[in-house]
């Protein structure tokens, strides 16, 4: 865990008991630090005081001798409706921080890479993570994918930390001041915990507060925007999809390209199918460059690296049936981009729908031969799409194994080759724990299919 020990003898409170804020408990602890924690889980309060903590209500207790409150960031503080422990803390002067803060204040002269963007964190983060590694660099990878911050192995000034950074964190990190920042793309998301995407990009572009370089991907109208003020004030480098740069990262005729030369063919990558990945490629190949590396050392692992499971993942083949998870697509846009990577597809999406919808997603249905829509978004998921599309037929179920049992049906009666596609465009809270929880239940449903009889399949 992360040494804390300069922070011996002072007291902080820790908001929010899940797994980041039991990590900042033990760090803090561990430091020497005297913590207050609260939670409305008695059973987490009850964990934290063995770890050595105190409980204490933050409503009701005063708060100002506490140096900061560690929040968790999953805990909406302000939007839709401020939280009452949050308002107290704010009349009482105490600084609300993430658990990153504190991390980025202990490192030590370790450097740090962090990574945002509405898609596309994870697979970056534990790219970047993956050709760091191969190459014998020290790092740990973190935040809000894996171990959270105060969890990692601390490591020497010789090391690297590699941080997937969510809007929720940064808007908790006064000064990131990090090495390398990574702005990946901007879409529509968590739109009513930051009151509109005015609020949600300005959080996202906190990444930029104090760093010493910048990558930045242009394929979209904020990205371009972004670099042409980031490029003023510290080094900037431009990462595009869509066009060959003379300088900087680009993807040309299925080739990653520096500065306009070919170095990396995609068709020889293992899981990095995809425009999308393409650009996530483009960044951490971007990172690895600034840091020193040489192409050569990075492209071996941009060829072997796996993937991350529950976005785009392949289950099986059965028969010409294909079935993929990609679960991680949470919103329209994630959706959009696996819509697009993959032929002749029975699409499954569904659960608790976000702002915005299915908007965005029309220029990628061409491939779709089916919708099959569950959960709460389902009806309005099938009216939306009738709008956009009205020859895709669209059919609506209770629940995703009824959604999966007919798109198996009908996919298997059609006798070509085809995917069955699990790319929700939203959030798993109506039925599920976890994108994750909601992943592992559609691959196990998976696992147990079997070819209809009806097709002759087994003949
Ligand atoms: P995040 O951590 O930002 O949610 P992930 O790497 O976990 O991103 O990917 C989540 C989903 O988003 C994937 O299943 C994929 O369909 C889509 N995706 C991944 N990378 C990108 C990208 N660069 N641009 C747009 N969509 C992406």
């Amino acid at each position: 865990m992360i040494d804390l020990s300069h922070l011996k003898g002072r007291r902080y409170g820790v908001f929010g008991l899940g797994r980041t804020g039991m990590a900042a408990v033990r760090a803090l602890i561990a430091g020497g630090a005297e913590v207050v924690a609260w939670d409305d889980n008695n059973d987490l309060l009850e964990i934290a005081s063995r770890e050595g903590a105190e409980t204490g209500n933050f409503m009701t207790a005063p708060l100002a001798y506490l140096e900061a409150i560690v929040w968790s960031p999953g805990a909406p503080f302000l939007a839709p409706k401020p939280l009452p422990a949050a308002s107290a803390a704010r009349r009482q002067g105490v600084p609300l921080i993430s658990d990153v803060q504190l991390l980025l204040d202990a490192k030590h002269g370790a450097r740090v890479i962090g990574v945002t963007g509405s898609n596309g964190k994870s697979t970056t983060t534990a790219l970047i993570g993956h050709i760091l590694q191969r190459s014998g660099r020290k790092v740990a990878v973190g935040g809000n994918l894996g171990p959270p911050a105060l969890g990692l192995n601390h490591l020497s000034a010789d090391g690297i930390y590699v941080l997937e950074l969510s809007s929720y964190q940064l808007e908790l990190t006064p000064s990131p001041n990090l090495d390398i920042s990574i702005f990946l793309n901007l879409e529509p998301d968590h739109l009513d915990r930051h009151s509109g995407l005015h609020n949600y990009a300005a959080q996202k572009r906190r990444i930029f507060i104090g760093c010493k370089s910048a990558i930045i991907g242009t394929d979209d109208p904020h990205g371009r925007w972004l670099l042409e003020r980031c490029k003023k004030d510290f080094p900037s480098t431009e990462i595009s999809t869509n066009h060959l740069l003379d300088k900087g990262v680009s993807i040309n005729n299925g080739w990653l390209c520096e500065d306009e030369q070919p170095v990396f063919a995609f068709n020889s990558a293992k899981s990095l199918n995809g425009k999308h990945n393409q650009q996530n490629a483009a960044a951490a190949y971007a990172a690895a460059r600034n840091l020193g590396l040489s192409t050569h050392e990075i492209i071996p692992s941009l060829e072997n690296f796996d993937g991350l499971p529950h976005r785009q993942a392949l289950i099986r083949n059965i028969d010409r049936i294909t079935y993929i998870n990609d679960s991680k697509a949470t919103n329209s846009a994630a959706a959009a981009r696996a819509l697009s990577s993959f032929g002749r597809t029975f699409w499954i999406a569904g659960g608790l729908p976000k702002d915005g919808g299915l908007k965005g997603i029309e220029e990628c249905l061409k491939n779709v031969v089916k919708a099959y829509f569950f959960g709460q978004a389902g009806n309005s998921f099938k009216n939306q799409l009738s709008q956009m599309a009205p020859s895709i037929p669209a059919s609506e179920y209770d629940t995703m194994d009824e959604a999966l049992a007919a798109a198996h049906n009908d996919a298997h009666r059609d006798f070509e080759d085809s995917v069955i596609l699990l790319s929700p465009a939203c959030a798993s809270f109506d039925q599920f724990n976890s994108y994750e929880h909601r992943g592992d239940v559609f691959t196990d449903l998976v696992s147990k299919l079997e070819a209809p009889r009806s097709n002759g399949a087994a003949a």
